[in-house]
């Protein structure tokens, strides 16, 4: 059996597979530190109760990582080097590194001797070129890791490998992929692989998101941090912008009245003009995925970037997105269209399991 741990900052998800890779249990813990448990070790304890798994009947447990900077850009064996690094990585991802390092080290207390692994969010953009991760900054800043890396990468690599199992015809050669939850981004992938993501030195840049505010004039982060200091600045372009700041909420459909529907047209609109970049990197565009809660579930965002990209050939089948099946273009779309469901954790299951038919077992 596979243990997958997923820590956020402030939640953790713990989901249980078996060799075959389907999924026997799921928990999830919300809140930590902010009412619920006190942090990651007493919240892993209560997901693992909720599981109900004997640890000593898993074989392995896998890290969702957030950031592997440029030099973790595989799922790997969790050395003492790797948890350095991912410590290391940890003024990158503030919001993210240290819940997931703080995960790792709760269930290597309850389980010393099972191997770890860790898989990276940055990891399936590690092929995006040169041009495309480089800002245009002075070398010394460049030198110090500010560049673009790119996120949702494992949500991604899902993507990848459940259309290359469920369409019939060679895979996509341009597949523009939207990743809408509550953090949202879009990549292009070329043959398979990321050449271009919205998402940069960090998760904020791209898609209007849940909290977050997307694409920003850097004057205007300078002019917040002047104003309110870095930390609440952090706070502010993290927690308290996009949808919410729009219309009310970072839940899609809680948002009602005037000030809902422009929050809603917002982040539409600008998915679409993002998707514009995203299909000029790779030359044009074979097919689209859509995926995350987001992505999911909701007809009236779907259908209104497919319209928005009506221009590029994609004709929507209405009744289709209304019923939110599998395909969702129409016959005559030159554009074929899919709502794949995310599978970030059978993706770590599953990068493990082949890490370790490979004999990299680890210590
Ligand atoms: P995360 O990025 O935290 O993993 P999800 O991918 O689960 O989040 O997406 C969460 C978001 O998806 C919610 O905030 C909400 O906006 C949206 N969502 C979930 N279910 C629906 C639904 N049935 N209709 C519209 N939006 C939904």
């Amino acid at each position: 059996m596979y243990l997958v741990v997923n820590s956020g900052s402030s939640s953790l998800k713990l989901l249980v597979f078996d060799a075959a890779m389907a999924e026997v249990a799921r928990a999830a813990v919300e809140r930590i530190g902010v009412g619920g448990p006190t942090d990651h070790a007493a919240a892993l304890d209560v997901a693992l109760q909720a599981v109900e798994i004997d640890l000593e009947r898993v074989t392995s447990a896998g890290h969702r990582v957030v950031h592997g900077g440029a030099e973790l850009i595989a799922t790997c064996v969790l050395t003492a080097q790797v948890e350095a690094e991912i410590e290391r990585l940890v003024p990158l991802a503030p919001l993210h590194n240290p819940g997931a390092l703080a995960g790792i080290r709760a269930l290597r207390a309850r389980a010393a001797s099972l191997p770890h692994y860790a898989a990276f969010d940055t990891a399936f953009h590690a092929t995006n070129p040169d041009i495309a991760t480089t800002y245009a900054l002075p070398l010394a800043e460049r030198m110090r890791g500010l560049r673009r890396y790119g996120f949702h990468g494992l949500s991604y690599a899902a993507v990848v490998r459940k259309v290359q199992e469920m369409w019939i015809n060679p895979f996509p050669k341009r597949l523009l992929s939207f990743h809408l939850g509550n953090g949202a981004s879009i990549c292009a992938i070329q043959d398979g692989i990321s050449v271009a993501s919205t998402m940069g030195y960090s998760p904020l840049d791209g898609l209007t998101m849940g909290t977050r505010a997307g694409g920003l004039d850097p004057a205007v982060v300078l002019d917040l941090a002047a104003r309110h200091g870095v930390t609440a600045t952090s706070e502010l372009l993290n927690r308290q912008s996009g949808l919410l700041a729009l219309g009310g909420s970072n839940d899609m459909r809680a948002l009602a009245g005037p000030e809902g529907a422009f929050a809603r047209a917002h982040f539409a609109y600008w998915a679409v003009r993002h998707a514009g970049s995203m299909v000029a990197a790779m030359g044009g565009v074979d097919a689209i995925t859509f995926t995350g809660g987001i992505g999911e579930n909701d007809g009236t965002v779907r259908s209104n970037i497919m319209n928005g990209l009506a221009f590029l050939g994609v004709v929507m089948d209405g009744e289709a997105n209304a019923r939110h099946e599998c395909l969702l273009h129409d016959r005559e779309s030159r554009v074929a269209v899919w709502i794949i469901p995310a599978e970030e954790e059978r993706q770590i299951a599953l990068e493990m399991a082949a890490l370790r038919a490979k004999g990299g077992a680890g210590a």
